[in-house]
């Protein structure tokens, strides 16, 4: 459920026209619903309910200082991969013991920077990175609190360059090394070990990868705890999935993934960690363009708009669909042909749809791609010298820019000219 709906003819977002939004703030932007965002986020904490737990928002998926505040509020830890994403957190007012610090690649200066603003625990995704965030801390007088991911070799079902719980993915260590990486970890001076983690994978739409990986980190808890090891905590990643056409198969609610956990892993007494970042920011996000042209080709039709892949790569990168929909809603039975949706850039793969029905558009119409607001404007660029799209956050009756579009001497002005030019 989101909070973009027709009212009156025409898209709004929550109780703002996204047409008013466009006359502001120009084409294309990313706008966000507080109400969304906050009703996803409030869905996964009840839906863990008694457990003691934390869910901290993967801010990977969507990072600006404006959503990570309007979760802070709500009590949401964050999720960072980072010394960016940190420190975004940080400036956001997320204190650091609501911070956990994954990655596979994570640099000694980002240790040293987290483990001095302040950390709940790294995760830990190699003995090579035990053994450097140990020395990191030892250095700082400190012991930094720690998980082990592992690799639970299950299928998450999921588009490849996105799945990471198999045993050929770079995530984790195999979970069969899972008693000798501890009994290493227990050795190291700077680390103390509190639990596992695990994290299989994103835009998974069935409960039972989750189950299979769950099970096998309950197993592990007991046999760790019998090797002596204190395992408190246990995260268990994000990953649920959103549905992207309102045709297709709903994914599972938090709800029903909440009772997962609660069967699979309630009887350890652990504290809980979850770490969503599609189903929090997904469907709490359009992109708004505008159609530049309506150009026909030979047996086809392009609709060209003003966003382009460099705004939105999703499509591009991961074959990913996006409902697209007019702005001025379409009279009911309104005739719908097909359309190659595309943006300016110069490659073809910028293109967001191939022969999409679409009722008719002409020059100038506003269009909004839905479930935009998770791995889009983060992912953006820009490619082409295009400005970096601008973000808008949208509450009740109210809107403001959280991201203005740069200008073009703002671009050019970044670059700085060698002496000898
Ligand atoms: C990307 C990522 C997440 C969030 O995944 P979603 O599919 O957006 O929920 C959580 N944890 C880790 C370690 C990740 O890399």
């Amino acid at each position: 459920m989101d909070h973009f709906l027709y009212r009156d003819g025409e898209l709004y977002a929550e109780d703002v026209a996204v047409a008013e939004i466009a006359a502001e703030v120009g084409t294309p932007f990313y706008c966000y619903s507080t109400a969304t965002l906050t009703r996803h986020f409030r869905l996964f904490d009840e839906a863990l309910g008694d457990m003691p737990h934390l869910v901290c928002y993967a801010m990977k998926a969507a990072s600006n200082q404006a959503i990570l505040r309007t979760l802070a509020g709500l009590g949401a830890g964050m999720d960072v991969v980072s010394g960016g994403e940190y420190a975004r957190a940080k400036a956001a007012g997320v204190p650091g013991d609501k911070i956990v610090f994954s990655g596979v690649g994570k640099t000694r200066e980002e240790m040293r920077l987290a483990l001095e603003g302040g950390i709940r625990q790294f995760n830990v995704e190699s003995e090579p990175e035990m053994e450097a965030l140990s020395e990191v801390a030892t250095s700082l007088g400190v012991t930094a609190p720690i998980t082990v991911r592992v690799n639970p070799d299950v299928d998450a079902k999921t588009h490849a360059k996105i799945a990471t719980g198999k045993s050929e993915n770079k995530f984790g260590i195999p979970i069969s090394r899972a008693r000798a990486v501890y009994a290493h970890a227990a050795a190291l001076p700077g680390i103390e070990v509190i639990g596992i983690d695990v994290h299989i994978g994103s835009q998974l739409t069935e409960l039972q990868p989750f189950r299979d990986a769950y099970r096998k980190v309950a197993e592990l808890t007991e046999t760790l705890r019998a090797d002596g090891h204190e395992i408190t905590r246990l995260d268990l990643g994000g990953g649920l999935g959103i549905p992207y056409t309102r045709s297709n198969e709903a994914p599972p609610l938090p709800t029903d993934y909440g009772a997962m956990i609660r069967e699979e892993l309630g009887h350890l007494g652990c504290e809980i960690e979850i770490e969503p970042g599609r189903l929090v920011a997904g469907n709490a996000g359009i992109l708004v363009c505008r159609v530049i042209y309506v150009k026909s080709g030979e047996g086809r039709e392009f609709l060209i708009l003003d966003g382009a892949m460099n705004d939105l790569i999703r499509p591009a990168m991961y074959d990913a669909h996006h409902d697209i929909v007019p702005v001025l809603e379409p009279e009911p039975g309104a005739d719908q042909r097909p359309f190659d949706i595309v943006g300016p850039v110069c490659e073809s793969g910028d293109t967001f749809a191939k022969a999409r029905m679409m009722p008719p558009l002409s020059e100038g119409e506003l269009v909004a791609f839905r479930s935009a607001g998770a791995y889009g404007a983060v992912m953006s660029s820009e490619y082409n010298t295009r400005p970096l799209v601008p973000e808008v956050l949208v509450h009740g009756h109210q809107f403001a820019v959280i991201r203005p579009r740069p200008t073009f001497d703002e671009m050019i002005n970044r670059d700085t000219i060698p002496e000898w030019l």
